[in-house]
């Protein structure tokens, strides 16, 4: 199985700091970045892939602020991360608009990294495998062909906090990821990433864990160093 590692940059860097970043990356097709949507056009026709952090669900129109996967596709972006927790959380998508955006990105053609995971307190109550099934069931109604979606699954109390689930945990979670796939498209072995603190120091011991085909890598993504020790871990 050949891994994936993704970087997030989420709001990062100004221009001259990213023109320095650029400089430094190089990669594989199996590495995606991705940058604010102001500098993808610096992002694609690389040695590694481009991705966005979101895609709007219309191709074009009256949608002050929003980017379409019709656009992305244009410009050479051929991922879209959708449904990550900060648009969640604080922008108001829901498994509901995540649904309108992965269609319209299968539509245009993008490869979707799907974030899915639990909160804190959802986990304390011990509804983590509901509230993931519900995400994948919603997110991707009425989606038969499911060969360009990757899954990452993200639990929200990891990301930017240090804390991580157990490798058992984790490996006991992708496999029910992949266990519903598998009921829900025919046996489709579904590539799950996982996100949530990845950084050079634990990479070695999530990268061993055996489903785990990735990572999605947020802050230690800004670090070229950092970034480029993760990628030589999992892309060797
Ligand atoms: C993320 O936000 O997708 C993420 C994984 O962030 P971090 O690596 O900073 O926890």
């Amino acid at each position: 199985m050949e891994k994936i590692v993704a970087a997030n940059l989420k709001m990062n860097f100004t221009y001259d700091e990213v023109k320095e970043y650029v400089e430094k990356l190089d990669g594989s097709k199996n590495f995606i970045v991705c940058p604010p949507n102001i500098y993808l056009h610096m992002f694609v026709n690389k040695n590694y892939s481009c991705g966005s952090q979101d895609a709007y669900y219309e191709d074009k129109g009256a949608f002050t602020g929003e980017v379409s996967s019709l656009q992305l596709k244009s410009l050479g972006v051929n991922y879209t991360i959708l449904g990550h927790s900060e648009r969640r959380q604080l922008f108001g998508d829901t498994n509901c608009t995540v649904n309108k955006k992965v269609i319209s990105a299968l539509k245009n053609n993008l490869n979707v990294i799907l974030c899915i995971g639990e909160t804190k307190e959802e986990r304390d109550n011990n509804e983590t495998k509901d509230v993931l099934k519900e995400q994948i069931e919603n997110c991707l109604k009425n989606v038969s062909n499911v060969e360009k979606i990757i899954i990452a699954y993200e639990p929200i109390w990891s990301i930017g906090t240090g804390v991580i689930p157990t490798n058992d945990e984790i490996k006991e979670t992708i496999d029910y990821i992949k266990d519903i796939f598998n009921s829900l498209y025919n046996n489709h072995d579904v590539k799950v990433l996982y996100g949530g603190s990845v950084n050079e120091k634990n990479i070695d011991s999530i990268n061993s864990i055996e489903n785990v085909s990735g990572v999605l890598v947020g802050g230690a993504s800004l670090d070229i160093d950092k970034i480029n020790k993760i990628k030589g871990v999992v892309l060797k």
